[in-house]
């Protein structure tokens, strides 16, 4: 599509809207490309190249939203779905309670882009297969124990234009990059799995460079092996005893039990799929301790290479880092333009964000991260008496109030004494999200912290997928209870 032809969308859609008399309305238009590529037991298994184009309408009318989407951009259609937008919300007028206000943003004409090295639509699919074929082969080494050996990679453009009612033009191409490599094994007795850099992949914003930078052939072997090794591995052994959670594992608590706990729209109770409510009710803005002082989560979409990083997020609002806890205490909620005053704040968190062009957007987690603690590893590792080490996701669940929780992992390793015995099968442990992180009592330096991409985030009715980063280091819980559970 031209682009003299996208701004001239942008143009009569709210000449239109400012036609009409309506109280607020935007409107974006995506064009989103996605590729993945996928080999296992030695054949390509799955190769995905899709593109699509449309746009969303919202509007605020007689106090209420409406929105309409279409994938048609001529004139005619782009009138038709304006009236369709201005109709629903005419429509839901007649039925509310209070009029949407939305919090004061200033009027942005910019454009925002993923700063890549290496644009991966470009690098051809022989580069990249070759990548896959070579190291899937390491994985499955000829070893009939192997099962199932995979490896994949996974790229995505989204390209948008934002223009609103109130002025704002913005342009911004996101580019995201990730892949993932894993086994199954099994000695005929029983099957055991493990990924590698993360058991749902690891993406960053970035080009192909990311997924250089991962290091997939590199790592096969040692994938493999730590499968393997499983096999015969006792089985974790259960009771209260210290934890020590690595990497992505770690990245997931905080999004289960912190990220979504604190979305404002889950608080209030308008959303409540997906185990969608929460405990962090209110009363607790300012005041509630949600773990120890080792506790330090900071949302911030304007880091480098996170998932959530953008310019403006789809209320057009420009990010901010922020705490939203700090030294243990809750600070504030994620919210929009919609929901900010319902917690006395003037100006949106800008967590608003849609999947693409035909849905509406919702709030969503920015990148939201574990601040880097004062230990290394091997401290933590030392300090430990008797606990167990994880690492790599396989199963969990929470309840609908954030708040009870168990997590199963794919590997742990026992530690005895200050040193790790070896390792154990199928650690799993279980919680009170305020009673869990209060446990906190180290967390490892700059040096073992990373960003993890969560690429796949669901949320909404209908259901829509979004992404995000969560920064971690390996932290160390006093007295968590552990067990052993097969997945
Ligand atoms: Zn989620």
């Amino acid at each position: 599509m031209k682009k003299q032809n996208i701004l001239d969308s942008l143009d009569l859609a709210m000449k239109i809207c400012n036609q009409a008399g309506v109280d607020y309305a935007d409107i974006r238009i995506v064009e989103m490309s996605d590729e993945v590529l996928k080999v296992r037991n030695g054949l390509l298994s799955e190769i995905v190249n899709s593109k699509n184009l449309g746009y969303g309408i919202r509007v605020i009318a007689g106090g209420a939203w409406g929105f309409a989407s279409s994938a048609n951009l001529h004139s005619q259609e782009i009138t038709n779905t304006v009236r369709r937008a201005i109709q629903i919300a005419n429509a839901s007028a007649m039925k509310i309670n209070k009029r949407v206000k939305l919090a004061a943003e200033p009027i942005w004409i910019d454009r925002w882009a993923t700063p890549y090295i290496i644009d991966p639509f470009k690098v051809s699919y022989d580069e990249k297969l070759q990548l896959l074929y070579s190291t899937e082969e390491i994985l499955r080494n000829n070893d009939p124990r192997v099962k199932s050996a995979w490896a994949y990679l996974s790229i995505a453009k989204e390209h948008q234009w934002f223009a609103s009612s109130e002025g704002s033009r913005i342009e911004q191409e996101i580019v995201r990059s990730g892949a993932e490599i894993g086994v199954s094994v099994s000695d005929g007795n029983e099957i055991q799995r493990r990924t590698f850099p993360a058991s749902s992949g690891q993406y960053l914003q970035g080009g192909y460079e990311v997924i250089l930078g991962l290091k997939l052939k590199e790592n096969a072997a040692k994938t493999r092996d730590e499968a393997l090794s499983l096999l015969t591995a006792p089985p974790c052994p259960s009771g209260e005893r210290e934890l020590i959670i690595l990497g992505s594992q770690l990245a997931l608590q905080i999004h289960e039990s912190i990220g979504h706990a604190t979305e404002l729209d889950r608080v209030l109770g308008l959303e409540a799929n997906y185990a969608g409510r929460s405990f962090v009710d209110l009363e607790k803005k300012g005041r509630f301790q949600y773990g120890s002082r080792y506790l330090n989560i900071i949302a911030d979409s304007t880091m480098p290479q996170g998932l959530a990083t953008y310019g403006y997020d789809d209320d057009g609002v420009r990010p901010e880092r922020y705490h939203v806890i700090k030294e243990g205490v809750f600070q504030t909620y994620l919210t929009n333009r919609e929901l900010a005053h319902n917690i006395g704040e003037t100006r949106s968190r800008g967590c608003n964000r849609a999947e693409g062009w035909q849905n509406i957007p919702i709030i969503r987690m920015p990148n939201l991260s574990l601040a880097a603690g004062d230990a290394t590893l091997a401290e933590l590792i030392a300090d430990t008496k008797d606990g167990i080490m994880v690492d790599g996701i396989k199963c969990w669940s929470i309840d609908q109030y954030r708040y009870n929780f168990q997590f199963g992992m794919e590997i742990g390793w026992h530690i005895q004494n200050g040193k790790i015995v070896g390792p154990v099968k199928d650690p799993c442990y279980q919680g009170i999200t305020p009673e869990f992180w209060g446990r906190l009592v180290g967390v490892a330096d700059e040096e073992h912290w990373h960003l993890w991409g969560v690429p796949n985030c669901g949320k909404g009715q209908p259901g829509q997928r979004a992404e995000m980063s969560h920064g971690t280091a390996p932290s160390k819980f006093s007295k968590v209870s552990i067990g052993y559970k097969q997945a």
